[in-house]
């Protein structure tokens, strides 16, 4: 924000950094570095926290006065409100535990954000979603952020597909991440029959398909015959639970659940996934 102000005043950076107080910005290469503190000390990282949080507050006041920086002044404010909070004990800004929603974790590029590939890996960056002929040949690429499931562009993937193509397309072969039901939903849509991997379950337990399920969901019973204890309502789907007495008894406890009782989730597409898995 220095450098916009200094382009739009025709200046040197180094001079309207001095003039406003900012120069250690500037004068060196790493900000940490060029502080001396004691990192391992609390109270000496909030503090210098605090100067810096001075220092955004200082350049931002400073660039609306300059009327310059739109975008790096969003910049700014969106990685504040991300990563700072305030500690309600003490009043004084702290470094925010967690991951906050859809965190920006570059200003380079603040359309990279955090996602997950399954629930135990991680990564930083973007979502590519490609779509490539019988042959091997790409013929459509998007990118979105991680947080954009891929069941939402199968109707784009497969409309851009036909065009580049000038072919019909009637079928096509998905991951497991288009076994959802907007995926689903998105190839019916668009006339194409969408056959998927399926999400695998635990080697050795029960999976849901072992259970019996009434049509609309209200009604599960467990591979021992034992009907469930208690059904309740989970997003538009329904989640069943048989007792920790009834399952701690049974003689397929070992392959149903490590916990101390056995629960189903049945959404609302429970059926159709299983004619999918078969
Ligand atoms: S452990 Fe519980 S849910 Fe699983 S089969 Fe036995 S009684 Fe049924």
């Amino acid at each position: 924000m220095l450098g916009r102000i200094a382009e739009e005043q025709e200046r040197a950076i180094g001079e309207v950094a001095e003039e406003a107080g900012l120069a250690r910005h500037v004068s060196a290469p790493s900000i940490k570095g060029s502080v001396e503190m004691d990192w391992s000390s609390e109270d000496e990282r909030r503090a210098f926290l605090a100067s810096l949080l001075a220092d955004c507050a200082a350049v931002s006041a400073l660039a609306k006065e300059a009327e310059c920086g739109g975008e790096e002044l969003e910049l700014i404010e969106q990685v504040i409100r991300q990563d700072v909070e305030e500690d309600p004990g003490e009043g004084t800004p702290k470094i925010r535990r967690g991951v906050a929603k859809e965190r920006m974790p570059s200003v380079i590029d603040p359309e990279m954000r955090h996602g997950h590939k399954s629930s135990g890996r991680g990564y930083t960056g973007h979502k590519a979603h490609v779509a490539v002929s019988e042959t091997g040949v790409i013929v459509d690429v998007d990118v979105t952020a991680p947080s954009q499931s891929e069941g939402s562009k199968v109707s784009e993937a497969i409309d851009a597909s036909r065009a580049v193509t000038g072919s019909e397309i009637d079928d096509v072969l998905g991951d497991c991440a288009y076994s959802t039901r907007n995926a689903q939903a998105q190839a019916e849509q668009s006339d194409v029959t969408l056959t998927t991997k399926m999400p695998g379950h635990r080697r050795g337990f029960f999976a849901p398909g072992d259970f019996t399920v009434n049509e609309d969901g209200t009604e599960a019973t467990c591979p021992a015959g034992q009907a469930s204890e208690k059904c309740v309502r989970r997003d538009d789907g329904y989640v069943h639970q048989w007792s920790g007495e009834r399952c701690g008894a049974c003689a397929l406890r070992e392959q149903c659940t490590k916990a101390a009782r056995r629960t189903l989730m049945v959404p609302p597409d429970f059926h159709e996934r299983r004619a999918r898995e078969r």
